[in-house]
């Protein structure tokens, strides 16, 4: 079945027009590996015009907490595309992430890293490698919403969202169609995580069902990183949540030997950024050794997205004809099978005496022309009856003994929420705990309203939210402290939170 949902914006060239980009020089090796990757991309036609933007150490050192000049967000939004260079964050409390400020202020959902073996010019033990690992880049534990609650416990938010899925597993699905990949990958730790995970995972069977033509399967994320690391020859595409993707895509090009070499793609709506995988290397930094190749695979990232898809072959076989012929930079340099070491700039030029040649042994770049960028339809809300049904109670109680809070709350009703459990660290203490349990300071108080028991389903009954705050004004009253509550509701007739361990 065609998919007649996702729209397609194939920015394709019919002339080779300018494309203003803007351009991040960053840190350490930054300035080096820029300059020549703007060399290549010169000598190549690709008509692309650099507009500067001042991001990194000296924006932070300067005072600047965020990184990134005001005037530069004008240049970013103006031209919509992004180049940059890997930068220094300073050591120290205060600065925030530039990478994390740029992904989630321009909307950069997905994050590409295609990771391919060059076998046997870069060593790897795995010469058949080619994986491409699709991030979900906004979300997850990575919304940094994290609070102390009590003396023993800290949390940190896991937010996955539909419309989140959505974007990044057809946009995973899209790419493998544009790029003539073959199966999509999704890996989940839906076996724990059965909302969280689960809800990415059924996003991916929904969506996975328009496109028959490409294979899909999910692994949980354990075995799946495990034999990502052993098998990479066994996976195409694989598309995963953020701290999933942030993890197996450093396995990835680890094992591919190619740390120094692979480029990366942040894809959003209307913005896109593109950047070498590695850091700013400050060891290597001035010393004109630096290999420019990660930074170079990125910006031929951005030459398909803009539609200029037979320069970023042309640079893209260059570049492996390089390879190929062993003038290698240090990083990769190897006695018996390089042929000369170069630096940053002679690999540069080296690549661009290969302009128009095509490698004999690896395997050339031939993306179709139709490549370029992929849009993704607007999320619509389907709307789901809502029914608020109970409430998560958190307290921070310092003592140890699960009857005593239990009799306590056992006492108390407001309507008909009753205390159904109550687990710490997610295990069920109340009533009924085990006396091996090991109890912190944090206890969720389960308070529900059941009207009746079918075969050991509950059936609950509505309430209101004046009845929860009833329930915790009693609460208080008696001398517990309400740290959080957490609303529990069915959706669609469907119990919408999970059950505690052994409840
Ligand atoms: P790194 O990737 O900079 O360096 C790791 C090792 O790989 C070093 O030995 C380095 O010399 C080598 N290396 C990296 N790129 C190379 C290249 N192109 N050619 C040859 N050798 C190369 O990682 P790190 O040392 O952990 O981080 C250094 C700085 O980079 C830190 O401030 C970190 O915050 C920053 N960083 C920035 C980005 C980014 O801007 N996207 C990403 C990662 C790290």
């Amino acid at each position: 079945m065609e998919n007649t949902k996702t729209t397609k914006t194939i920015s394709k060239q019919t002339t080779n027009q300018v494309t203003k980009v803007a351009v991040a020089y960053g840190d350490g090796i930054g300035p080096e590996i820029m300059k020549a990757t703007l060399k290549i991309l010169e000598a190549s036609g690709a008509n692309i015009q650099p507009e500067i933007i001042e991001v990194g150490e000296k924006v932070y050192l300067s005072g600047n907490s965020s990184g990134i000049e005001k005037k530069s967000w004008e240049v970013i939004n103006t031209n919509k595309i992004i180049l940059k260079a890997p930068i220094t964050t300073p050591q120290g409390k205060g600065y925030k992430s530039l990478n994390v400020t740029l992904r989630k202020s321009l909307g950069l959902f997905a994050n590409v890293r295609p990771v391919n073996a060059l076998h046997p010019y870069v060593h790897t033990n795995f010469p058949n490698m080619d994986v491409v690992i699709i991030r979900e880049n906004e979300e997850d534990l990575y919304a940094g919403i994290e609070h102390q609650q009590t003396q023993d416990v800290v949390q940190c938010l896991k937010l996955i969202t539909r419309p989140g899925c959505e974007k990044i597993v057809r946009y995973a699905f899209e790419y493998a169609k544009l790029y003539g990949r073959k199966k999509v990958t999704c890996m989940v730790k839906d076996n724990i995580m059965k909302l969280t995970d689960g809800l990415f995972h059924n996003v991916f069977k929904e969506i996975a069902a328009e496109y028959p033509e490409i294979e899909s399967n999910s692994q949980i994320i354990d075995i799946g990183s495990a034999r990502l690391a052993a098998t990479p020859e066994n996976y195409d595409v694989i598309v995963t949540s953020n701290l999933y993707g942030d993890i197996i895509s450093d396995i990835a090009a680890e094992i591919a030997g190619s740390v120094g070499m692979a480029g990366s793609a942040n894809v959003g709506r209307n913005v896109a950024m593109f950047e070498a995988i590695h850091g700013s290397a400050p060891d290597i930094a001035g010393k004109a050794i630096a290999n420019p190749s990660g930074l170079l695979n990125a910006a031929v990232m951005m030459l398909i997205h803009v539609g200029k898809v037979n320069i970023a072959n042309k640079i893209k076989n260059a570049w492996l004809t390089t390879i190929e012929q062993g003038y290698h930079t240090a990083d990769i340099y190897e006695e018996g099978q390089s042929v000369q070491k170069m630096s940053t700039s002679e690999f540069a030029d080296k690549v661009i005496e290969n302009l128009g040649n095509v490698p004999e042994k690896l395997t050339p770049s031939t993306i179709d022309e139709k490549a370029g960028s992929i849009s993704i339809p607007v999320y619509e809300r389907k709307q789901q009856e809502q029914v608020l049904v109970g409430t998560d109670v958190f307290i921070n109680w310092q003592g140890s003994n699960p009857e005593e809070i239990g009799n306590a709350l056992a006492g108390l009703d407001s309507y008909k929420l009753k205390l159904k459990m109550i687990t710490n660290r997610g295990v069920k203490v109340f009533p009924n705990g085990m006396p091996e349990t090991y109890c912190t300071d944090h206890w969720r108080c389960r308070f529900v309203a059941i009207d009746a028991v079918t075969e050991g389903t509950p059936k609950y009954a509505p309430i209101n939210f004046e009845q929860i705050l009833a329930l915790l004004s009693n609460i208080n009253k008696i001398g517990y402290e309400v740290i959080k509550t957490e609303n529990l509701y069915e959706f669609d007739g469907k119990r919408a939170f999970s059950l505690g361990q052994g409840e």
